[in-house]
């Protein structure tokens, strides 16, 4: 079967073993490219198969994918917090074989059942929408609060779409003007003034500079955007301010209501979401052109989508 992996040319479709082990069969229908992805790329050749947001069917039924394996049994799985599980903790698709692929084995508690109304072909938008929906929950925003997303790839616009589907205003900081447009549609206001809270989507150094300038003293700001190495933080607008910085990695659980099943009601309910988010499909032969559209933000792709 094929699988698109980091070759030595690049991303590449090739040619894969079917996959085995534990878990069902899933025949994917939709999987898209992360910036988590791209920078997979720069570490070179790499063994295993890329995809951590994708959908499909098993036996004839489409579902979602929540790609995270967790232990179950430690303090945080126990207490819900699945993403800082300190036992045995993978993800599908980062490091391990993932759902860029024709088929892909995935844990049955994995799978989400898509409501009615969210199609599969759009439903590989779970995982980074969870993404972008617990970033919103850990800023603990409180009713009146100001809100601003800093960042207008697709975290930070689904993070726009989470703030408002949790009824809140917000307003959206992005460079490139079809971003721009995109929250517009997805209901965010213009920047202006000083905010509460301010949600880092962006994941650059100059982003962090920038999230201190808008946010106002005494308030918050959430780390979505992906930091591997150390970041400057400017420490004398931090102090002055008394600024408060809150990660935010992944998705999980509240007294057992998954995110991802919370995100897929979302989706469901509003498909403009996806509508907007999408810019691009792709065929799954074409995985090397995908990527080459999905790393080149300023030529309009948003969400780029690979179809096997
Ligand atoms: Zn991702
Ligand atoms: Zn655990």
């Amino acid at each position: 079967m094929r699988g698109v992996r980091s070759t030595a040319n690049g991303p590449a479709v090739v040619e894969v073993d079917e996959p085995t082990g534990d878990g069902v069969l899933l025949e994917v229908r939709s999987s898209s490219i992360c910036g988590t992805d791209l920078g997979f790329l720069a570490m070179g050749p790499l063994d295993f198969t890329f995809g951590h947001e994708f959908a499909g069917i098993v036996d004839g039924v489409p579902y979602a994918v929540e790609p995270t394996l967790f232990c179950g049994a430690c303090a945080e799985c126990l207490a819900g917090h699945t993403q800082r599980c300190v036992g045995e903790h993978s993800n599908l698709g980062i490091f391990i074989d993932g759902g860029l692929a024709d088929r892909v084995r995935v844990p049955r508690e994995n799978l989400v059942a898509l409501p009615e109304g969210l199609d599969v072909a759009d439903a590989f938008l779970v995982e980074p929408a969870s993404v972008a929906w617990h970033g919103v929950v850990r800023a603990a925003i409180q009713p009146g609060e100001r809100v601003v997303v800093l960042g207008g790839g697709s975290i930070g616009l689904l993070a726009v779409a989470a703030a408002r589907t949790m009824g809140h205003h917000v307003d959206l900081e992005a460079r490139h003007p079809h971003q721009r447009l995109a929250g517009e549609r997805l209901g965010a206001g213009t920047p202006s003034g000083e905010y509460d809270v301010v949600i880092e989507a962006a994941g650059s150094e100059s982003g962090i500079a920038r999230c201190t300038e808008l946010a106002r003293p005494g308030g918050r700001v959430v780390l979505l955007g992906v930091f591997h190495g150390l970041v400057p933080v400017p420490g004398a607008m931090t102090l002055v301010k008394e600024l408060t910085w809150v990660g935010a990695m992944a998705y999980e659980r509240h007294d057992g209501t998954r995110e991802v099943d919370e995100v897929a009601a979302m989706l469901a309910a509003q498909p403009d979401i996806a509508r907007t988010l999408v810019t691009h499909r792709f065929p799954l032969d074409d995985a090397a052109e995908a990527f080459r559209v999905a790393a080149d933000r300023s030529a309009g792709a948003i969400k780029v989508v690979l179809h096997p």
